[in-house]
């Protein structure tokens, strides 16, 4: 046991030395876009909570009657005891959202991609990956056994040569992207992706976890493209929904082969009934009123346009300081004017690449943004 502790102390070590080492902080959020942290209260940008959902009276009030009529836990796997009914009716109201034939739900956005990705491709098979793709689309890949193979972010040239030369070598292709890219705020082209992976027989795979509920009246990154073919839309519950899970949303056929044989749906107990009950909420007041979700972007705009940066393509705003320490001083000083923006550090991000993320929500006030947006000004200029 000792060689185990000397282990976990010499890598907290070098991480420390390097800026890098990460710690928990016991925070509790309020209504509104409030954070308390060591007793102080700070507006927080850096919650992915773009509509307010996760405190929404009707949000939490569904969360709890689902709780008290189906209980606190699914109790089971879903293809044991643990597809309890609001699951279907969730899966219903996501299919209908993302203009697909079907959807299933899974234990979180990660647990779904983890599952999605090896159910469809496996060795022998290659998965091209965007370098800037969230952790858990890696992952899946990893755990498939397919061939990696990464392309340059966004870059639609660099993808047709890679298909060129790996497609034919081959069983089956997956091409997979962020919709909304989690740390840059950008948008993959979609409508290109999907000329290609039609021309190379390639499956795209899209991840919306930060599109959802607020890109085109809340239907996502991929109804910003309609002619786009996007066969597996993948997303979570965790963000605009405010609540918690994961789905992909396609056809039939393929929905009923991951309920099969997804393995982080076989084996992981089903979403629990709260969870499930908020989302549903969350996605019919989202249905009742497209211009709330509207909001997010527009507050992100707000802040571009007053710090001269281009404007925002979706409600995630990276401001790029460079170091480590750069950005956690910079987070610091925010802090210290009563925001929260954590800074975000390799390797989350590229090396060199360490940043303040800033999200944006329906619930932020413009004079906050406007406030926060000033202060930036100003740290950058002192760091310049
Ligand atoms: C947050 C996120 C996920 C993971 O979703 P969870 O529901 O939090 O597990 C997946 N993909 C992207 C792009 C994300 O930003």
């Amino acid at each position: 046991m000792q060689s185990l502790e000397a282990f976990a102390d010499e890598k907290l070590a070098s991480l420390d030395a390097k800026s890098l080492r990460r710690r928990l902080k016991p925070s509790r959020r309020h209504d509104g876009a409030v954070v308390e942290r060591d007793g102080r209260r700070l507006i927080s940008f850096s919650c992915n909570d773009y509509l307010g959902m996760a405190h929404h009276p009707l949000v939490r009030a569904a969360a709890a009657e689902a709780a008290l009529n189906y209980g606190a836990g699914a109790a089971a796997s879903r293809l044991v005891t643990g597809d309890h009914p609001l699951l279907s009716d969730l899966e219903k109201g996501l299919a209908r959202l993302k203009g697909t034939e079907a959807a299933c739900v899974f234990g979180s956005g990660y647990l779904a991609n983890l599952g999605v990705i090896p159910t469809l491709v496996g060795p022998g098979d290659v998965i091209l990956v965007d370098a800037l793709a969230h952790a858990c689309i890696w992952a899946g890949a990893q755990l498939s056994g397919a061939r990696i193979v990464p392309f340059a972010h966004n870059d639609m040239a660099d993808l047709e040569r890679r298909l060129g030369a790996e497609r034919p070598r081959a069983r089956r292709a997956l091409v997979a992207t962020d919709g909304v890219f989690s740390m840059d705020g950008d948008i993959a082209p979609l409508d290109q992706l999907s000329v290609l992976c039609q021309a190379h027989d390639a499956w795209l795979l899209s991840d919306d976890a930060h599109g959802v509920g607020v890109l085109a009246q809340g239907r996502g990154s991929g109804a910003l493209f309609p002619e786009a073919k996007i066969p597996l839309q993948m997303g979570t519950l965790s963000k605009a929904l405010g609540s918690y899970g994961g789905y992909l949303c396609g056809s039939r056929a393929v929905v009923d082969l991951l309920k099969t044989r997804a393995r982080t749906l076989v084996y992981a107990t089903g979403l629990p009934p709260a969870s499930a009950g908020a989302a549903l909420a969350a996605l019919d007041i989202i249905n009742a009123d497209p211009g709330l979700t509207e909001t997010p972007l527009a507050k992100a705009r707000l802040f571009t346009r007053r710090l001269g940066l281009p404007d925002a393509e979706s409600p995630i705003v990276p401001v790029i300081f460079g170091g480590a320490e750069a950005a956690l001083a910079a987070s610091a000083a925010l802090e210290n004017l009563g925001f929260l923006v954590v800074a975000i550090r390799p390797p989350t991000v590229p090396e060199g690449t360490a940043r303040l993320r800033l999200a944006f929500s329906a619930v932020h006030d413009d004079a906050d943004v406007i406030r926060l947006a000033d202060a930036i000004a100003h740290l950058r200029k002192v760091a310049a």
